[in-house]
């Protein structure tokens, strides 16, 4: 089954059009990849998803639903999170209160009804911890959870970016360019937390990525794109081997 649906979307920048007529679809479980050169329009597609940009035109499906117009937290209350390719992480708090706030999102009360409800809200705050504190387990962050960001390496603070969007409890994790500024190693080990998060937690994850090797291990379908146009899609050396591909990368 299809989660994510795409239709022929589009953006334009001061009349460039950054994302031109993109449509792909994202199945349900699936590792769903897209590559292309830098300034493709790759975070573009996830900015359109998330909400954090207007489409000039075409439609947006997720789970059934038409999310085209819905305001950014709806669509994260629909189960869509996302990292970012510059981590957005609050720097002088602690892993475990960026997992709370993560987890915020998931919320449905307002502070009214929290003054109404008391006891439901104690347990409810409980439910939130209990479920950080898996996703914590998860991640292998426990030696970090009461750390600051500021004074973490730069590997940890990207799995404590995945980690955030977890904590909003999602169907489908968009994950823009998760291996950048990893070294080989810590790169190999963000392609194991991809394939536990498909395999253990089921979740379906559509991914931007540079990194070759994360992409062919990992990837189930990948998407290429330049210019903010489709270039060609299939399997990963299905994508590599397209002559358009290569032209595209060559010319860069
Ligand atoms: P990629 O992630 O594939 O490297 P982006 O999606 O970040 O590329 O950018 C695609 C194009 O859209 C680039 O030319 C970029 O400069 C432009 N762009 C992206 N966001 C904005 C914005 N908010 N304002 C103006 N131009 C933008
Ligand atoms: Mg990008």
């Amino acid at each position: 089954m299809s989660l994510l649906k795409v239709d022929s979307l589009s953006i334009a920048f001061g009349g460039v059009k950054a994302v031109d007529n993109i449509s792909f679809e994202v199945q349900e479980g699936e590792v769903f990849t897209i590559v292309g050169p830098n300034g493709a329009g790759k975070s573009t597609i996830f900015n359109l998803i998330s909400r954090l940009y207007e489409p000039l035109s075409g439609r947006i499906t997720f789970d059934e639903n038409d999310i085209t117009k819905l305001p950014a937290h709806d669509i994260a209350k629909l189960g869509i999170a996302r990292t970012f390719q510059n981590i957005e992480l609050f720097d002088h708090s602690s892993v475990l209160q960026n997992l709370l706030i993560g987890r915020h999102s998931q919320r449905n009360t307002s502070w009214i009804q929290d003054l109404l409800f008391l006891p439901k809200v104690r347990r409810s705050e409980r439910e939130h911890r209990l479920q950080v504190e898996k996703i914590i387990d998860f991640l292998e962050l426990a030696p970090y959870r009461d750390k600051l960001i500021a004074g973490l390496p730069y590997g940890i603070r990207k799995v404590v970016e995945i980690a955030r969007a977890l904590a909003a409890n999602p169907k489908l994790i968009l994950l823009d360019e998760p291996a950048s500024g990893l070294s080989v190693e810590e790169t190999s080990e963000m392609a194991w937390w991809i394939e536990d998060m498909q395999k253990d937690l089921g979740l379906t994850i559509l991914m931007v990525e540079h990194d070759m090797s994360l992409v062919n291990r990992v990837s189930d379908r990948v998407l290429a794109v330049a210019e903010g146009k489709f270039l060609a899609q299939g399997t990963a050396a299905e994508v590599q081997a397209n002559p358009q591909v290569i032209e595209a990368y060559l010319g860069q």
